[in-house]
């Protein structure tokens, strides 16, 4: 899985991604960047 790294302006493969929960009720993956270590976060579609 990979995300878009806002502090790098990169796409980052997402190592050891954390899925959470929003407040919004929508899910998302959380991983640090590899590179710079800024919180990346990509919404992900769960099945219902
Ligand atoms: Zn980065």
């Amino acid at each position: 899985m990979q995300a878009y790294c806002l502090k790098c302006r990169a796409m980052r493969d997402l190592e050891a991604a954390q899925q959470v929960t929003l407040k919004n009720g929508k899910t998302a993956m959380q991983a640090p960047c590899p590179v710079c270590g800024t919180r990346m976060s990509k919404l992900v579609k769960t099945p219902v």
